[in-house]
Parts: C-alpha cells; structure tokens; sequence
C-alpha cells in the first residue's frame, strides 16, 4: 500500500464515520510520522496533509530540517520540563500537558502562546501518562494562571485493549471532561477540541466527538 492509498482509504473511513455520527464539522487528521523517514512524511504532504505528529524532539528536528512546506507541527510525545525550551518554538500543538510543572516551564520560556492538549489517562493504565479523570478539573482551574498556555482541548490514547466498548466508553469519557471543562468559561481555556483516535480505533473516536486523530502506522506505516 502507497501513502496515497493508504490516504484515500482512511479519508473515506473518517467520511463514513462522520456520516454515522451525523457530524458535518472538521475532523482535523494528523499523520503520525514518528516511525518513518521524512521522505515518507513528504509523500504524505504531497497527497496535500499538512499537519505531522512526532513523539520526540530528534524525530522533529530531523523533520523540521528535511521538509521545507509548510506544516502545522503537532508534538504528541511526553515532554520532560527540561526539554521545553527546545522544543516549544518549533511546534504548534502540544498534545501531552499533563503537570503544572511543565505549564510552568512553558509559561516561563513561552514567547507567545502555545496551544496545549490536557492528556487525561481515562483508562488508569499504570503504563500510560496523563492526568487522572478526577484531576482535571482542578488541574484546569491552576492553569488559568498562565496566559501562554492556551488549552485548546483533551487528548487521550485508548486503554490497549480488543474490546470495542471499553475503548468507545473511554472517548465517550473524554468527551464528557471537555465539555465540563469549556464550561468553566475560563479565558485561556476554550477547551473546545478533542484529539483522539489512533489506526486502530479513530472511527470509534470520530463517532465520539474527536476533532483531532492522529494516525501513524495506517497512514504513513513504519519502519522506512
Ligand atoms: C504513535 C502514536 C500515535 C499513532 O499510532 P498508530 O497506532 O501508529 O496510528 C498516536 N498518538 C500517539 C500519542 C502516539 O504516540
């Protein structure tokens, strides 16, 4: 399978699903390209997708030199804090803010704001990072405080598991903290996104509300 292919297929996946959920606005897709060389990244941006997820700083720097187009960068890895300062001024989403010690590095070093993702661990795997369900709101309220982080929405990665209702009640959860954190109203917090949906499981997200998927292994594939 080509990108092109590949590309054709999931854009008529993520029609159908919107089509079921009856939902007529954008599903912005992220093609993942931590796993592949930037060569393939560029036949991704030729199939005209702009918008590219790397989990590491190499992987987005070694990216970033190689493509000349433009490209709305997402950084969708877990950041330490003393790592900020390299990588903030390069990206345009941070999907993984998960401490207040990192908003703190990020407010401290920012030069204008940065549009985050609250990574919330809705499934409590030990493995996972993220902010616990029950810490959100509280975590939302602390961040207030800081006028370069800009929540624009919740990420999430579904439990690892086969079972189709566990993942679909893991995003519908994810679903329900957004829309309790937007209704704070709080000035930098819209929390009007949601990005969640992987290869395996962004129909079911799509049907849930996401707004935002990121798809690497389906899309792009691995190891080129
Ligand atoms: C790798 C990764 C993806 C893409 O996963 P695939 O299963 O390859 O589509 C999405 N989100 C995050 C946070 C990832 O690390």
């Amino acid at each position: 399978m080509t990108v092109k292919q590949n590309y054709e297929r999931i854009s008529e996946q993520i029609n159908a699903a919107k089509i079921r959920a009856n939902r007529n606005d954008e599903v912005t897709l992220i093609a993942v390209t931590k796993q592949v060389s930037a060569e393939v990244a560029k036949e991704a941006i030729a199939e005209g997708i702009d918008q590219l997820g790397e989990n590491r700083i190499e992987g987005l720097k070694d990216k970033q030199e190689q493509i000349q187009s433009e490209v709305v960068w997402h950084f969708i890895g877990s950041l330490q804090t003393r790592k900020v300062k390299d990588v903030i001024h390069s990206i345009d989403y941070l999907h993984s803010l998960d401490r207040l010690s990192l908003a703190e590095e990020i407010q401290k070093r920012a030069t204008k704001t940065l549009k985050c993702f609250l990574q919330v661990n809705v499934s409590g795997e030990e493995s996972k990072h993220g902010i616990k369900p029950n810490e959100v709101i509280e975590f939302a309220r602390q961040l207030s405080e800081f006028d370069k982080v800009q929540v624009v929405g919740l990420m999430t990665m579904a439990p690892f598991t086969e079972d189709v209702t566990i993942i679909r009640n893991s995003f519908k959860g994810l679903k329900e903290l957004q829309e309790k954190v937007r209704d704070l109203h709080i000035a930098n917090i819209p929390c009007s996104e949601l990005s969640m949906g992987m290869s395996n499981d962004f129909e079911i997200a799509i049907e849930e509300g996401a707004t935002f998927i990121r798809i690497g292994t389906d899309l792009v594939g691995k190891g080129r």
